[in-house]
């Protein structure tokens, strides 16, 4: 455990955060934009500084780049972990931010701020700081560990961790788990009750394009054969329909666990209910409790006098684990036989147990940080590189430890402007990542 000296890490965390901050990696998800190279070049930089060798790859261009390194552990039979990173961030509109966007500024407070200091550079920088440190105090960790910086995961992965998953699998050969985010943070409850939610699930997504036909003609007659109506109907249907709460094992145990610790007792059949019960930690609850489907794109017409002879929509559906194909199908019953479905994409759902060493670790690590931590699992709303790693069996878990300030709305700032991490925050990442890793 962490009986050796950590404090190099701790020291230069937050300037490997604000260096990487300020190296500008918007993914503005049409393949454009600056891309990951100047990023993926300064981490390598870093870890050759120290002696590591690493390997600087390309995904579907030379823009599109990541760094990889494998350290061995002193026992290499045993299952890899792999510990990732990606270095794109969504775009920043300059406007409104206190202090420029890719500044990497340190405020009087001590808190840095940036595109990037929250999704997701500053796991990147904490991943890169605890790795220094063990190369220049010759640490070896049990297993093998492999430390993966990614590009592309704002936009699903194309050119990164779903290009490497089916291009690269030797990268990923023996790994049985995986870190990355999104969780490990603090939620505080009261002055002696933090909870630090770990993702083990996430939904699953699905788009739809509705279409409908139906008799083209003159807009000054009677038609009741109207491709617009039929689809304005069935969108609307789709639109507004509750699904019902569906509570998967995350969920349950997340609620179980929540309960316990809080004395509160929560009701998931009333979402509403329990995001005003349970405050900062309702937005956890929010969306996860039931598949939701969204009307998001109409296309139809193209002058007024003129019914058209078709008509399309599409719907952003979001399922939870285990309710594809249910859920494609009670879409396709609540549009009607009259209405084309089409699936446009559908990227899959996410789940393990919140169980077993790897579990043990990390809830181990943030109470030796930590005294009053509360390590409990949930399902995410959203996606991240894990589905693709899913798919090589490997499990999947958002944890990137931070201890933050009570009145911080760290859930709030993804993809929002101010993103800001406080330095103390990246220091305690870093001590409980040191420990988790050289736990597990
Ligand atoms: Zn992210």
């Amino acid at each position: 455990m962490a009986n050796h000296d950590t404090t190099a890490a701790q020291s230069e965390v937050a300037t490997l955060v604000s260096e990487l901050i300020q190296i500008d990696t918007s993914n503005f998800g049409n393949d454009e934009g600056p891309g990951e190279s100047a990023a993926a070049d300064y981490v390598q930089q870093r870890l050759s500084e120290v002696g590591i060798e690493s390997e600087r790859f390309s995904t579907t261009s030379d823009r599109r780049q990541g760094v990889v390194t494998r350290i061995a552990g002193r026992d290499s039979s045993r299952g890899a972990l792999l510990l990732h990173g990606h270095l794109d961030v969504v775009p920043a509109p300059e406007t409104d931010w206190v202090h420029p966007a890719f500044s990497g500024q340190i405020d009087g407070e001590g808190m840095l701020w940036g595109r990037g200091a929250v999704d997701m550079k500053d796991m990147d920088g904490m991943m890169l700081a605890v790795i220094r440190n063990w190369a220049r105090l010759g640490i070896q960790p049990d297993r093998d560990i492999v430390a993966l910086w990614l590009p592309d995961e704002e936009a699903g992965g194309t050119h990164g961790s779903a290009w490497l998953v089916d291009n690269r699998p030797e990268i990923f050969e023996g790994v049985t788990e995986a870190v990355g985010e999104v969780g490990g943070f603090s939620v505080t409850l009261q002055d002696d009750l933090r909870v630090y939610p770990i993702q083990t699930a996430e939904k699953g997504i699905a788009w739809l394009r509705l279409a409908a036909t139906g008799m083209a003609g003159h807009g000054s007659f009677l038609h009741d054969d109207n491709a617009v109506v039929k689809l304005c109907a069935a969108a609307a249907e789709v639109g507004r329909y509750r699904h019902q709460v569906h509570l998967t094992p995350a969920a349950k145990e997340f609620v179980t666990r929540v309960e316990a610790i809080t004395g509160v007792a929560l009701d998931l059949e009333d979402p509403d209910d329990c995001v005003a019960k349970l405050g900062a930690l309702g937005r956890v609850v929010g969306a996860t409790v039931r598949n939701t489907s969204n009307v998001t794109m109409l296309d139809a017409g193209y002058k007024a006098n003129v019914v058209p002879e078709s008509a399309s929509a599409v719907i952003d559906g979001r399922f939870i684990p285990g309710q594809q194909d249910e859920f494609i199908s009670h879409l396709q019953e609540l549009v009607g036989p009259e209405i084309e479905t089409e699936v446009i994409n559908v990227l899959r759902s996410v789940e393990t147990t919140f169980d077993g060493p790897t579990v043990d670790a990390m809830a181990g690590a943030l109470k030796a940080e930590d005294q009053h931590a509360h390590p409990v699992p949930y399902l995410m709303s959203g996606g991240t590189d894990a589905k693709h790693f899913d798919r090589l069996g490997i499990r999947c878990f958002g944890f990137s430890p931070l201890l933050l300030p009570a009145d911080l709305d760290f859930f709030g700032m993804f993809h929002n402007v101010n993103e800001r991490v406080p330095v103390s925050a990246l220091e305690f990442g870093v001590r409980v990542l040191d420990r988790f890793l050289l736990a597990t």
